[in-house]
């Protein structure tokens, strides 16, 4: 429950509010606030006001938990509260430390003065959830920090330390420590009893100013983000506050209540929530024992081990890097060191943190020395019978307890744990390229996974800073089995008649952050190739063009070679068409017998799309995910799904299942590639015909397949 402090101190009021974990501002902490402003109005004791939040942090904003319901709009509304506080006869304070973000920071803008704490952080994040700050920010912000950092704050959405803002009028002190006690000498000072209230809305903006560098802002929202309208209507409200205050107050709320509409901010709310609800899974009680994970060791130091202990050292966890020989470790432990440097010569990271890291980084060729280790990650080769070396390895080398964990990005989980004589304790930690930096970490639950090691994958998780999605076991778990499809219509697509280019081209203006052939490119054929000989081997009657692999026999690789389905003359971010590929296109499709045909960009969209889509009701009717959420957080944070569309589900959702499925047995109709291929899943079927919705399936009634 919120909590609401008053106490009187030297004539000052000191209000703090508690509303753990981030004081959000609920209809309750509203209500005590505006409750104790008015108490304070009439208190004869009282001359001055400290506005506080309790445990160390000022306000994360509004109350996500009341996101949609009648108490988020309750009165005293946010708008109420901060016309309170600015209107306050007797002088307001406000003290903060940590964060202050959103509402919180609107809040602290209403205030007549401002105390931080060096390490508090404010911002308004609302850009990234597709909508504006609603409540003042777009008309206070510029007041306090200038147009420029006003416009740089809003559009980004990040939280700016104090100590950045120090010199603007937002902060009258930074203080080391709690600022508690110097608001409440700043409130009881000569300077603030004598002064007239100093009302942030009074502030002028400057308002040629405001007009060229919201232009100049516009014309690089239009370059770098044209899908997204909430940064360009923000700063309509930006400059709108060049007029006086209520007008552009009343700006701001029309863009606020239009940007509530859009499909890209409804896109971007869902992927908010779909992140916070991952983490819960079923049969994982919250009360669940999590096993200590204080070192780590990493098997196979290549592009991924590599990462993986970046990952790691990252968050502070000593680790033990084993390699097959000297000549590997070596050329492991250079490419851990050179993503470090890159990260010195950015500026992102200082010369001894550096040194700090890497201290922490134990090579080794011997597992024998690495049985002490709490969680074993494995990156070697991707085939199974080197994976059953190492497994063995493991079983006969780690203490009891220990979590082992494969990174396997295609193989049966269950058949590893199988290697060893403890099932119990495996489990997969895929993590995706570059492991260090992506936000992604599908934990693969095996069938014999306990509970207590799916917990500790978790907090691990966390621990590395990364958003953990639960998937169950099959080939190629829910991110790449559903890939497959995607990458498959890719291959017919240029056999029907259109170009790698064109096809990249078309998914990246709906918002893909890579088409399917620039993402080959970079990491490599030769992975993809392996998988695909390995599906033919086991899989009956399995279809997939063999252009890839014509592809692969040339020697292109992808950019490790110098090229792939691109030439590279001008670097690795540069792609050109290459001749040789349209050559070898030509001839491919005269071999298969196929005559070109024109395929506009809808078509590939959609193909590309609704393969994902059919593919994931699969993978949600196997129970593979717990809910169409996981599938959408997968895309969403590893395969550069455009956030603003919420996810492949989500889309399909707001699109509606019938016309989707309708699209499905067109395409079903293709006399070309796999006639198979676009049987509409079960799952698919049956929401289309009554008009359900992916996003409210019922749970599986199992918890996740094993
Ligand atoms: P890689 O070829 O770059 O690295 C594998 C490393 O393992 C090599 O350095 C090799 O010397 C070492 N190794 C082989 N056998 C070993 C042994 N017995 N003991 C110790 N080290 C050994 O491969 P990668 O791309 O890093 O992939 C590793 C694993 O991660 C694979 O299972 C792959 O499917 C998976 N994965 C790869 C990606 C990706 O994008 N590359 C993404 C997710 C998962």
């Amino acid at each position: 429950m919120p909590e609401i402090d008053y106490r009187v101190d030297r004539a000052v009021a000191v209000v703090s509010f508690a509303n753990p974990p981030v004081n959000g501002l609920s209809h309750a902490v509203r209500a005590g606030i505006a409750a104790a402003l008015q108490r304070a109005q009439t208190d004869p004791e009282v001359r001055a006001i400290v506005l506080t939040g309790a445990g160390g942090l000022f306000s994360g904003g509004a109350d996500i938990r009341e996101f949609g319901t009648s108490a988020s709009t309750a009165d005293p509304t946010l708008h109420r509260l901060i016309e309170l506080v600015e209107t306050s006869v007797k002088p307001v304070v406000a003290a903060i430390a940590g964060a202050c973000l959103g509402g919180g920071l609107e809040l602290a803008m209403a205030a007549h003065y401002r105390v931080a704490s060096a390490d508090a952080r404010l911002g308004l994040p609302e850009v990234t959830l597709g909508l504006l700050p609603g409540a003042g920010g777009t008309q206070r912000l510029p007041r306090l920090v200038g147009v420029e950092t006003a416009i740089d704050m809003i559009l980004k959405g990040e939280p700016t330390p104090a100590t950045a803002l120090a010199h603007t009028e937002l902060l009258d002190r930074v203080v080391a420590g709690d600022p508690l006690a110097a608001a409440t000498e700043l409130a009881t000072s000569s300077d603030v009893a004598t002064s007239p209230p100093r009302r942030t809305r009074d502030i002028p903006v400057d308002e040629p100013k405001v007009a060229t560098l919201c232009e100049a802002a516009r014309a690089r929202l239009r370059a770098e983000w044209p899908l997204l309208p909430a940064p360009l209507r923000a700063l309509d409200a930006i400059e709108a506050a060049a007029q006086p205050f209520d007008e552009g107050l009343a700006v701001e709320r029309r863009a606020f209540l239009e940007l509530m509409e859009t499909p890209e901010s409804k896109g971007l709310r869902y992927a908010f929530f779909a992140e916070r609800a991952a983490g819960k899974i079923d049969g994982i009680p919250p009360a669940t024992a999590i096993r200590p994970v204080e070192q780590a060791a990493v098997i196979g130091a290549g592009t991924m081990g590599a990462g993986i202990a970046v990952a790691l050292l990252d968050a502070g966890i000593p680790l033990w890097l084993v390699e097959a020989d000297q000549t590997a470790l070596d050329r492991g432990l250079a490419r851990i060191a050179g993503i470090y440097d890159a990260q010195v010569k950015k500026g992102k990271l200082t010369e001894s943190e550096r040194a700090r890291r890497l201290a922490m980084l134990r090579p080794t060729l011997s597992y024998e020395t690495i049985g002490q280790a709490d969680v074993v990650i494995e990156a070697v080769f991707e085939a199974m019978e080197v994976k059953r070396g190492v497994f063995r390895a493991l079983d006969r080398v780690m203490k009891p307890g220990a979590v082992l964990a494969t990174n396997t990005s295609t193989l049966d989980v269950n058949t590893i744990a199988g290697f060893t004589g403890r099932p119990s304790d495996v489990l997969g930690l895929h993590f995706f390229s570059p492991a260090n930096v992506m936000r992604l970490l599908e934990i693969v639950r095996g069938r014999a996974t306990a509970p207590e090691v799916l917990a500790t994958a978790l907090r691990l998780a966390k621990a590395l800073r990364k958003v953990a999605v639960v998937s169950g076991v099959c080939d190629g778990f829910i991110g790449n089995r559903m890939l497959e499809g995607y990458s498959r219509q890719a291959w017919y697509l240029v056999e029907e008649g259109a170009t790698p280019d064109r096809i990249d081209r078309a998914i990246e203006s709906f918002g893909f952050a890579m088409g399917p052939f620039r993402v080959g490119d970079l990491v490599g054929h030769d992975v993809s190739l392996a998988i695909r000989q390995r599906r033919r081997a086991e899989r009956h009657g399995y279809l997939c063009s063999t252009l890839p692999d014509k592809l692969c026999a040339l020697g292109r690789l992808g950019q490790k070679t110098g090229g792939g389905w691109y030439d590279y003359p001008e670097g690795p971010r540069r792609p050109a068409p290459s001749a040789a590929v349209e050559e070898l296109i030509t001839s491919h499709r005269e071999a298969i017998g196929v005559v070109q045909r024109g395929v506009d960009d809808g078509e590939i969209v959609e193909r590309l799309v609704y393969a994902l889509v059919n593919e994931g009701a699969r993978v949600l009717e196997e129970g593979i995910a717990a809910r169409a959420s996981d599938i959408d957080v997968i895309y969403l944070t590893g395969y550069g799904f455009p956030r603003a569309r919420g996810g492949p589900m989500f889309y399909a959702d707001s699109l509606g299942l019938d016309r989707v499925l309708e699209r499905v047995r067109e395409f079903a109709r293709n006399p070309h590639g796999d006639p198979a291929f676009w049987t509409p899943a079960p799952l698919l079927d049956r929401l289309a015909a009554s008009g359900g919705r992916f996003s409210e399936n019922p749970r599986p009634a199992a918890p996740l397949a094993p």
